[in-house]
């Protein structure tokens, strides 16, 4: 026995928290392997159950992301985080610090190679962080060029990031990340991933711990999203963007009038999608759009998400409203 006093009794055995907060605890990270196991999925998606992946020749996706997938897992256990490897089926509203899906690319488009990370639609600030954090150790591991201008709807909308369709999906306030490695089917990018997965899966552990180093569990307000209003393109000859800057491509002219869905709004720039078609996505200046009077959120709010007030627009910062 111990000589110290048994002073637990004094205290209750079971603190209680709110249920959405998160326990104490090691760092919980999933890491999917796209594609494994993909007759697995649920009827909600089983149109996906034939989404095999690419190949070429005898080089699968699949096979390569499990590779990947079980180096990063063995990786980031060595570290004292808590993983799960997970297939193509999400355990409904998975909640964990970090998601991230691997993949690797098939399509072809002439020249293209390397990778490329893309969040979910809306996306956290976490989730944004997660992206950058990974953006900066996957190529320093690897050697791998960025693809910076292939990210696709299909990732941004991927099926594991949408619980507003789907029960077997991330939680919205799991940061999440879909990395696509590189290319099958292209010999350079195969020689580095197949010829040395490690390489890859040190690159995304490294990024995973570099975004955990600086994530506070705590703080809602970075794991939540922000709802905008629906607005219009007020200025003739709004360009659409692929990125905020002088480096994007010129995606398409938007008319005025136009209606858009802003997804993200950052440094005088919203991300937008334009209304109607989710493949239509990019960048506008925050000078080529106008609020629409009245705009509402339909449906309210649901957890984890900051509603971003149109009357305050343009110059105040969001009203931020946290639902428990
Ligand atoms: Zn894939």
């Amino acid at each position: 026995m111990s000589g110290l006093p048994r002073r637990a009794a004094a205290f209750p055995t079971a603190l209680a928290y709110p249920a959405t907060m998160r326990a104490p605890g090691p760092w919980r990270v999933g890491i999917q392997a796209g594609h494994w196991r993909v007759e697995e999925l649920p009827d909600e998606q089983h149109r996906l159950r034939d989404s095999t992946g690419a190949r070429y020749g005898p080089f699968r996706e699949a096979d390569l992301n499990l590779e990947v997938a079980g180096r990063v897992a063995d990786l980031l256990r060595s570290s004292g985080a808590v993983v799960d490897l997970l297939p193509a089926r999400i355990p409904p509203g998975y909640r964990a610090d970090a998601f991230v899906s691997l993949h690797a690319d098939g399509a072809y488009r002439a020249g293209a190679r390397g990778w490329k990370a893309a969040t979910p639609w809306r996306a956290s600030a976490a989730a944004r962080e997660l992206r950058e954090a990974l953006a900066g150790t996957f190529p320093r591991f690897t050697g791998l060029p960025e693809d910076r201008y292939g990210t696709t709807f299909y990732m941004r909308g991927y099926y594991a990031f949408s619980p507003h369709r789907y029960e077997h999906a991330i939680d919205p306030r799991t940061p999440a990340v879909i990395l696509e490695m590189g290319f099958v089917t292209v010999g350079q990018d195969r020689e580095v991933l197949f010829g040395n997965p490690q390489a890859a899966a040190l690159g995304i552990a490294a990024g995973i711990l570099r975004f955990l180093s600086g994530h506070d569990p705590y703080d809602r307000g970075r794991m939540a999203v922000t709802l905008y209003p629906m607005m219009r393109v007020a200025a003739q000859g709004a360009e659409l963007l692929s990125h905020p800057g002088r480096d994007a491509l010129r995606l398409e002219e938007l008319p005025e009038g136009t209606l858009v869905r802003p997804l993200h709004r950052e440094n005088g720039w919203f991300e937008v999608m334009a209304w109607g078609s989710y493949r239509r996505f990019g960048w506008l200046s925050e000078a080529a759009l106008e609020p629409l009077a009245g705009a509402e959120h339909p449906g309210g709010l649901v957890h984890g998400q900051v509603r971003f007030s149109p009357s305050a627009w343009p110059s105040a910062p969001p009203r931020i409203i946290l639902e428990a």
